[in-house]
């Protein structure tokens, strides 16, 4: 393909994106393929010579588009949002022409520089205190991982490293190995965080207790405290919470303000994880959620949910980069360069070496729908969860499981666990709507998440009405 014809073929492109997202109410939500379908619609070998664009073009709607669960469907409504807006695709489009690889300020000082201030305005929106920011002079920061996961494995491992470095300085005669050591370091979680920080704890080789929560699926700061207190009695070091505002399950928040006052006494690095909410904390009635912040060595939440920004971009800050970059610090002869020290060189904050021009995509979007724009966005997505909570309430077959905070609906049928599996069931076989299940304590529930950008009120009517007419028919097989 050259230029002339890149030029015409991704015209054709955009055309086709545009008419997919604006009419994808047309379509299926959830596929109906079976696993394997794709092996019977594409040859087993690659093509010995180029084939015609307009073969491979033909084939999206042939060979993708039967497969494709369309998370930007108005009526898909499970796990968290998948952000996207066309401010972000073209700035995607713009990162993959310029084709940098970004992991010191050499190699692409423009990809360094801009991350470093839009990290700043976007801390600046949620109102994260100066010692987050790059801007403040101090050691803080902020950096694009990939996801939520990687940033918990990041934080995980910096307080690991850090507390290895202070264990031996300590103890200079023991002459323990870093596992030695590292085998007595306890980390905690509530028993409703995501399945990554369980995750992290494994690849980072350190016990990983899940703490019970309270009637609100909460984190308590005496529930912490005893914790720390039992394993420092049986001569265990505790030194790592990761703490969740917005958990996967039910949306549910921890007190972070009692949890950081425990991390401060027992000298604990607390990591936050609000991969979901954490796009709500730009608008002021939602940001106390956030209080206890000032705790936290680290933060994390993804614009890549639900702030218009298309995946990949899970935003990240450190109170003092030095503990992240010191933690993995190698540096080979190719990777030096003459600036080092001026500015971040960021393949010292994640583990992989490459990394791609994200922070385009986020300067587009925030400044395409400015920090109004995005406030209005997340307020119009919190009153469609509203107004659904309402119709759910309407009926008194059903119940709402949890508190509905942002834009997520708990709820179930007064029944047993397994016909509210059938029903959830029932619903995606039918195929209008899309929602997945959770479960808390042994109850079982369904969510309806708000989560495309084009999902309105009739949306909540239509998921109302499919979600009672499938109901009516599981009830009257049940009988
Ligand atoms: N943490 C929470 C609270 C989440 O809800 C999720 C995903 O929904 C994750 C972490 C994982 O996010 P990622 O896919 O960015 O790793």
């Amino acid at each position: 393909m050259d230029a002339e014809e890149f030029r015409r073929r991704g015209k054709e492109m955009i055309d086709y994106v545009a008419d997919y997202l604006e009419n994808i109410r047309d379509r299926r939500v959830f596929p109906e393929v079976q696993p394997g379908y794709i092996r019977d619609l594409i040859p087993d070998h690659a093509p010995e010579s180029g084939e015609r664009w307009e073969d491979v073009f033909k084939d999206i709607e042939r060979v993708i588009m039967p497969g494709v669960t369309h998370w930007q469907h108005p009526n898909f409504h499970a796990y968290y949002p998948a952000g996207n807006s066309y401010p972000a695709t073209i700035a995607d489009i713009l990162s993959d022409s310029i084709g940098c690889i970004g992991f010191t300020w050499a190699s692409s000082p423009a990809c360094t520089e801009l991350e470093v201030v839009v990290l700043d305005w976007l801390g600046k929106m949620l109102n994260l205190p100066e010692e987050f920011l790059s801007g403040s002079g101090g050691g803080g920061g902020g950096v694009i991982q990939s996801t939520a996961s990687e940033a918990t494995l990041v934080a995980l491992l910096s307080a690991r490293a850090r507390e290895i470095f202070n264990y031996k300085k300590k103890h200079p005669d023991q002459h323990l190995e870093d596992g030695e050591i590292m085998a007595k370091f306890v980390a905690y979680c509530s028993d409703q965080s995501h399945s990554s920080v369980e995750r992290a704890g494994l690849i980072a080789s350190v016990k990983m207790r899940h703490l019970s929560t309270d009637g609100e699926h909460s984190l308590r700061g005496h529930t912490l405290q005893e914790a720390v207190s039992k394993d420092r009695a049986q001569g265990l070091i505790p030194v790592f919470v990761c703490a969740t505002l917005g958990t996967t399950n039910s949306c549910a928040f921890d007190n972070t303000l009692e949890l950081g006052t425990v991390c401060e006494k027992e000298g604990l690095w607390m990591h936050i994880d609000a991969a979901y909410a954490g796009s709500a904390f730009i608008c002021p009635e939602f940001r106390p959620l956030l209080d206890g912040v000032q705790f936290a060595e680290s933060f994390n939440f993804n614009p890549h949910k639900w702030l218009n920004v298309n995946f990949d971009c899970s935003a990240m800050w450190v109170k003092n980069s030095d503990l992240i970059s010191e933690a993995f610090n190698v540096d080979p002869l190719y990777l030096k360069h003459e600036n080092q020290g001026k500015m971040p060189d960021y393949r010292h904050w994640h583990i992989p070496l490459g990394r791609r021009f994200r922070s385009l995509k986020l300067w587009f979007v925030l400044r395409m729908y400015g920090h109004k724009g995005l406030q209005e966005y997340i307020r119009k997505d919190v009153k469609l969860a509203h107004e659904f909570e309402d119709l759910v309430g309407t009926d008194d077959r059903f119940e709402i499981f949890a508190k509905v905070v942002m834009g997520l609906v708990c709820f179930r049928l007064k029944k047993s666990n397994e016909v509210n599996e059938r029903l959830l069931k029932a619903i995606n076989t039918d195929g209008r709507i899309h929602m997945v299940p959770s479960k808390v304590k042994d109850t079982y529930f369904l969510r309806l998440a708000v989560c495309a950008s084009r999902t309105n009120s009739d949306d909540m009517k239509f998921a109302w009405k499919v979600i009672q007419e499938v109901t009516s028919k599981v009830l009257n097989e049940e009988k």
